[in-house]
């Protein structure tokens, strides 16, 4: 063992992990391209700038790519983009499962009707059909809630790996206060949208038993009324907290995208975040003049009906703009499951570059 020590002999760093607080002297033991012009630094001191194109080595390290990063990591990150592009499809399978359900279950409650006729003690046959009715109407609303819960959970799951911190990071470069709002974001509006699907489930479930009752009374409608009514507020809330995870998870994706260099996914993330709010914006500005609308015509005094005038030309427009804007937010949709395919794939990509 021979630990012969030169004084001015300059280190070498060997993994990322040990470049902070390294001197500018050191030398960079590992592959690293330049991020201006591709030129492998590897040999060259921290502190120097590329022999190619003159730019800082440092900035090229500030940045590093993802292909260099801990194998565990772009794991992770890999399948957060994966649940996130699955969870924003299954919606879209959901309807196409769901209504064909409903139509089936529907008809097959009143194909029922006559069996429950024979077997129930009331005399009634109306009541026994409804009562058959609402039953298998449980089925479509069961299968329902088991989805929205599979959703939300795969979506605060996804936002979760997401968010992960590189563990080669040091805090001081790493701004990790967005990417923690938006894994907040994303728990909090899942767990408001499980809970939610929950008792809504729970109050139409009781209120169908009690509509299978020959006279329920008003009072007893009005507990699982108030729970469906709670639980359309809460999932209201929790859409517009969306909109703000949203922002935020934009965010995460542009200081990840930057670093996977190939796909102009940086570009791509702006594009979708500034089309998406716009949308967004349009939409619940339109929802406001609709109040306004509606409001003039009913106070009173006013006289002003929204079919007369200057309000018939504003509801033209309106439902103009409405049409505009629904065509705007199924294209913000699909940028959106566009956006996270992409990344999936740029990030699968650089896993095989880098072998766990
Ligand atoms: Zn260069």
């Amino acid at each position: 063992m021979n630990y012969e020590t030169t004084p001015n002999q300059p280190i070498t760093i060997e993994k990322p992990a040990d470049l902070p607080g390294a001197p500018m002297s050191s030398l960079l033991g590992y592959d690293h391209p330049c991020l201006e012009c591709d030129y492998n630094l590897r040999g060259l001191a921290i502190g120097a700038s590329c022999p190619e194109c003159n730019s800082p080595v440092t900035d090229s390290l500030k940045k590093r790519l993802l292909r260099y990063a801990d194998p565990q990591y772009i794991r992770k990150l890999r399948s957060g983009a994966r649940c996130i592009t699955i969870c924003a499809i299954l919606p879209l399978v959901g309807f196409c499962v769901m209504i064909p359900l409903s139509i089936v279950t529907a008809a097959s409650g009143f194909a029922n009707a006559p069996i429950t006729t024979t077997t129930t003690s009331s005399g009634f046959t109306s009541t026994s059909t409804f009562a058959s009715t609402t039953s298998s109407a449980i089925v479509p609303a069961i299968v329902q809630t088991v989805f929205s819960i599979a959703v939300w959970s795969l979506f605060a799951f996804g936002w979760y790996r997401l968010t992960t911190q590189d563990p080669n990071r040091s805090a001081a470069t790493s701004n990790t206060s967005s990417g923690m709002a938006c894994r907040g974001l994303a728990i909090a509006t899942s767990s408001i949208l499980i809970v939610a699907a929950l008792f809504g489930f729970a109050g139409s479930v009781i209120l169908g038993q009690l509509s299978a009752n020959a006279a329920p009374s008003a009072a007893s409608m009005a507990v699982p009324g108030a729970i469906i009514a709670i639980s359309g507020f809460s999932s209201l809330i929790a859409y517009l907290l969306l909109i703000v995870q949203f922002v935020f998870g934009i965010k995460q994706v542009k200081r990840l995208t930057p670093r996977i260099p190939a796909g102009g996914l940086t570009k791509y993330a702006a594009f979708v975040f500034w089309f998406t709010l716009s949308t967004i914006g349009a939409y619940l500005l339109m929802v406001a003049l609709i109040f306004v609308l509606v409001g003039a015509a009913f106070i009173p005094g006013s006289g002003a009906s929204p079919m007369s005038g200057l309000g018939g030309v504003a509801l033209i427009l309106m439902i103009m703009f409405g049409f505009i804007a629904s065509i705007a937010i199924i294209a913000s949709y699909a940028m959106y499951i566009g956006l996270f395919a992409r990344l999936w794939s740029q990030l699968s990509k650089t896993c095989q570059l880098n072998p766990a």
